[in-house]
């Protein structure tokens, strides 16, 4: 990493301890939990607890670390591994690119794949990959522009503009790099992030399904897990290394650092560490919002994915083709519908919104123990559940409603195209982030890559059902659409969506160009319904903007309070921004009676082979298991190959491709999941059940080379299958 001229590194220790884990109120803070911002890595007495290496070998500010060896890959994390950009990271994070690359004659995904040699790599559109360059506290000059006169509304306008703006500036200053002004703590701290892009990312190796997703949604977020999770990319960038779409005459980008791979692995009990850009969190959230999470929104997305899951799975039982086209979408939606059940089960059985509400019980009196203190802070938590309790009163509307949009893809193409219309009216500024200048082509290009996975009739079956569910709810009073027309409107389309032409590029593209009155004035039926509908959808959007403001500005409260309470060391939540996790390889008792050990083995893959899918094991993997030959990487002591391991660290979604580095800052194993009771990290990290779960570093290697033959990719990493 290197301090940037303008943009002073700051340390979060110094605000971190301003503030104060709301789940920690009367408790103290377990060393293992924390997604710590890596500037905080200081503090943790990591030598202690087990790390080898220096901390500024981790993270400095003023040279080459193992930071610089991170990357983000869309919203997964990955490592480079050699010095001419090889990325390793999950194939469920390639997903998407291999799926992209597939056809029923040619199924990557079915097959795997392999580029002999770096001009057989492909291109995968809609991926990029950033490194963190540097980052800088802008808090003061984002909240210059709050006045106390604001509505929530304005407030919220005023700081998402003032956030835009910084990073335009940070990128007018320095063309080569990305700026992005991460909200750490909401209404209070914010961070500019300077980012190395690379947007020529290609396909490098990808084992079959059979491996790479095997047990499937059957064994996803379940411990003992037999998934070699992992595959290789490659970030390309310019001859003169600056960064550039796609073009054969690229080369490959030489990272600052590359991680060294452990041929060696770990065994039970090391230390390991992880680096990686967690997505979500809400750590910090109150009972009210885990109640609403518990009673409305987990289980309305449980009930929704599992019809949108069944109809696409019906859909692509007869045809390959089709299946492909779901292929990443079903994922998606599976993933998270288990992980919401998990979530559900773990809120319940874990009394986790209870213990919220006594831990702010105690708030709320420390605060009314003080007459000023009562006048500043008295009424937040309050207005905070009443906050939530005004979502909830709404909330099957407005879930069905926006969901309208998304589980209908000609609905939402024709949404997206609208709405850019609307948006480019704008100044730059003013836009929603996706069609500021800096974002449109990358938003419309997501546009075209989920519009060549248009399958209409799935569509048809997809809006019907919809109809179905809207007709069963209320529409608030202050809707903009009446309840009837919408629902004729609707049905009528849903005649048309067999005939629309939603896979043809070129239709998109002249839709693209229209005006918002030209777009009311065309014939197209979606984009009429849309014309009619997307008031609707804006009235959503600013209500969202006046909730945000005033919720973040009652958080930003109550963070001072209880900074004032609890007077300890406090770690944000997680959003989508660079962070380290520490912990060690350790299995877990999930229910009484049951223990659980940290490293399965290749023979439990043979054991949970059945043949069918998702448990079906490429034969060359039976008969070189049956020939014990594991090369170099076999068990110590035993006649078997680590498949995946377990281990306690803090991860959430977004931390998938993350590098597992021992305690000498060696990769010995990438991060890709959680044990089903660890869903609940997202709410509450406990030591006693919450555990990440990666693929063993020993396993990708064997499957790369011993079984796939990819051994110029070892030698590429310094490390051989013989
Ligand atoms: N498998 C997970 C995901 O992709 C990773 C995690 O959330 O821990 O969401």
């Amino acid at each position: 990493m290197r301090r940037n001229g303008s943009v002073v590194v700051m340390k979060f220790g110094l605000l971190g301890i301003v503030f104060v884990l709301l789940s920690l109120l009367v408790s103290h803070l377990q060393s293992e939990e924390g997604m710590f911002p890596v500037s905080d890595i200081y503090a943790l007495n990591l030598m202690e607890k087990g790390l080898e290496i220096s901390p500024t070998d981790i993270y400095n500010p003023d040279g080459i670390c193992l930071v610089d060896g991170i990357c983000r890959v869309n919203g997964c994390t990955g490592s480079f591994v050699s010095p001419e950009g090889l990325i390793i990271t999950n194939h469920h994070c390639a997903y998407r690119a291999i799926q992209n690359a597939s056809t029923a004659d040619n199924d990557l995904l079915a097959n795997g794949f392999s580029a002999p040699d770096r001009a057989a790599g492909i291109p995968s559109a809609g991926y990029g990959v950033r490194i963190t360059e540097s980052y800088g506290d802008v808090a003061a000059k984002v909240l210059s522009v709050v006045k106390a006169e604001m509505t929530f509304t304005e407030r919220t306008k005023a700081i998402e503009r003032r956030r835009k703006e910084l990073e335009k500036q940070a990128e007018a200053a320095n063309p080569a790099i990305r700026a992005e002004v991460a909200e750490m703590f909401a209404g209070k701290t914010y961070v500019l992030f300077e980012y190395t892009f690379i947007r020529d990312v290609r396909l490098v190796f990808a084992p079959p399904s059979s491996v790479g997703n095997f047990g499937g949604d059957v064994d996803n977020w379940e411990w003992p897990r037999h998934t070699g999770d992992f595959s290789f990319m490659r970030a390309y960038v310019a001859a003169d290394g600056s960064s550039a779409e796609y073009s054969p005459d690229n080369v490959p980008y030489q990272p600052k650092k590359h991680i060294k791979v452990d041929p060696r692995g770990v065994a039970a009990n090391d230390f390991v560490f992880l680096l990686g850009y967690p997505g979500r969190t809400a750590r910090h959230k109150t009972a009210a919002f885990l109640a609403y999470e518990e009673g409305v929104r987990l289980p309305f997305i449980v009930d929704l994915y599992q019809w949108q899951i069944a109809l696409m799975e019906e859909m692509g039982l007869e045809d390959r083709a089709v299946a492909l086209k779901h292929s990443s979408r079903m994922r998606s939606l599976a993933n998270v519908e288990k992980r919401s059940r998990g979530q559900l089960k773990g809120l319940k059985r874990a009394q986790i919104t209870a213990g919220r509400a006594a831990q702010e019980a105690q708030l709320q009196a420390f605060i009314e123990s003080d007459p000023q203190r009562s006048q500043n802070y008295g009424n937040v938590l309050q207005e905070i559940a009443q906050g939530y309790a005004d979502v909830g009163n709404t909330a099957d509307y407005e879930l069905t409603i926006s969901n309208l949009n998304n589980a209908s893809r000609a609905l939402y193409f024709a949404w997206l195209i609208y709405d850019a219309a609307m948006e480019r009216q704008k100044p730059d500024l003013e836009r929603e982030s996706a069609y500021m200048e800096r974002n449109v082509a990358r938003t419309m290009q997501r546009l075209k890559l989920a519009a060549k996975d248009w399958h209409p009739e799935t569509d048809q079956a997809m809006l019907q059902g919809m109809i179905e569910r809207l007709s069963g709810v209320t529409f608030p009073a202050d809707a903009v659409v009446d309840k009837a027309t919408l629902l004729a409107d609707l049905n009528a389309l849903s005649d048309d969506v067999i005939a629309a032409k939603w896979n043809d590029p070129d239709f998109i593209d002249a839709l693209l160009k229209k005006s918002p009155a030209e777009l009311s004035n065309s014939d197209d039926p979606f984009i009429q319904v849309m014309a009619k509908l997307h008031p609707e959808y804006s009235r959503l959007r600013e209500l969202g903007k006046q909730r945000s403001g005033k919720m973040d500005k009652l958080y930003g409260s109550l963070i001072e309070v209880k900074q004032d309470f609890l007077k300890t060391q406090f770690v944000p939540d997680a959003n989508g921004t660079l962070r380290m996790t520490f912990g060690r390889v350790e299995g877990y008792s999930p229910e009484d009676a049951v223990i659980k050990t940290p490293i399965t083995t290749l023979s439990g893959v043979i054991d949970k082979t059945t043949g069918v899918t998702p448990f079906q094991t490429p034969q060359r993997i039976v008969d070189l298991y049956g020939a014990k030959d594991f090369g170099p990487f076999a068990l110590p002591g035993k006649e078997d190959l680590a498949v995946a391991i377990l281990y306690s660290t803090d991860t959430t979604g977004g931390n998938s491709g993350s590098p597992i580095l021992n305690a000498k800052g060696n990769l010995v194993g990438v991060n890709f999941d959680r044990a089903f009771e660890a869903t609940i990290n997202d709410f509450a990290w406990n030591q006693s059940y919450s555990r990440s779960i990666g693929v063993d570093i020993r396993y990708a290697l064997w499957i790369t080379g011993k079984v796939f033959g990819a051994e110029h990719l070892l030698r590429e990493m310094g490390v051989s299958s013989q």
